[in-house]
């Protein structure tokens, strides 16, 4: 069996910052506090948790008693800006690993909002991400997950609008969104392409390896937003694509004929997680 590895995949530059970021504040910290899971990825938490880090679903959990300053490291995701307030506010020491590529959308949602422009978001609602953009607006913020969910729900005046994307968003749906906006007679509309090249160069190979493999493992944990979209696009070209989290979950009876086998990763998925898969698939 031959195995054939995406021309991209695996950790972006956002997440191994973040997890660099973590790592030499754990030297330095003994409880360092991350807001959500720092990766989707829970084989990693697990790791950093057993060095110290504790992951918090809201800032209000923070232990905030008399003389306490605890550290909060931000993920790559973002937040919103009513986050950093809070910490201002309470003397909880910040480090930052949010992806320069989020804090450059952060900084055209809170700059057009300021100038009276409406902000159209792309992406998922429930994603922290998209939560985190949101949270930049000064004013009206609208949130669509593809050009029918706009189409079916935008009642709003177009003029004054500023629209950006989840960084991970699909490139197909982004170009039928371009095309849209681009034919619009609406001159007002500022149009920001957000979507992070490391994810359109992983969707682009994703979509290659799947053209050339009868198999394709797409590895990833299962909250993984970008792990996600490969998983669909492999599958829409290879109906054999599976999206495992772990070498536990390889479909060992299927791969077994297979003369052709694709592997790629999510951008949360660390080296040593690949490297565990194609070992089993060597062994098997
Ligand atoms: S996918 Fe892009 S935007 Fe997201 S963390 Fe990685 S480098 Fe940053």
């Amino acid at each position: 069996m031959e195995i054939i590895m995406a021309d991209y995949y695996g950790t972006c530059f956002g997440v191994d910052r973040a997890l660099d970021m973590t790592n030499e504040a754990l030297n330095n910290y003994d409880t360092l506090y991350c807001l959500g899971e720092l990766i989707h990825n829970r084989r990693v938490v697990e790791r950093f948790e057993k060095r110290g880090l504790k992951v918090i679903n809201d800032l209000e959990s923070l232990d905030l008693k008399e003389g306490k300053k605890p550290t909060l490291i931000l993920r790559s995701h973002g937040v919103g800006k009513a986050a950093y307030e809070y910490c201002k506010y309470n003397d909880i020491k910040i480090i930052d690993a949010t992806c320069p590529k989020v804090k450059k959308i952060h900084e055209i949602v809170e700059s057009y909002s300021s100038d009276g422009y409406s902000i159209i978001i792309f992406g998922n609602e429930n994603h922290p991400e998209i939560i985190g953009i949101k949270g930049w607006s000064a004013g009206k913020a609208y949130i669509y997950s593809d050009l029918d969910d706009f189409i079916d729900n935008h009642k709003e005046d177009l003029s004054k609008s500023c629209i950006v994307f989840q960084t991970t968003y699909n490139t197909d749906k982004f170009n039928k969104i371009k095309e849209y906006f681009n034919n619009s007679p609406n001159n007002d509309i500022i149009f920001k392409s957000t979507i992070c090249n490391a994810t359109e160069r992983r969707q682009n190979a994703c979509r290659k390896l799947a053209g050339e493999c009868d198999i394709v493992l797409v590895v990833g944990g299962k909250q993984s937003s970008n792990t996600k979209k490969l998983f669909e696009i492999g599958k829409e070209i290879c109906k054999n694509t599976f999206w495992i989290e772990n070498s536990n979950e390889i479909p060992y009876n299927l791969i077994k004929n297979t003369k052709r086998l694709g592997i790629t990763a999510g951008a949360s998925t660390p080296l040593w997680v690949i490297e565990e898969v194609i070992l089993n698939v060597r062994k098997k």
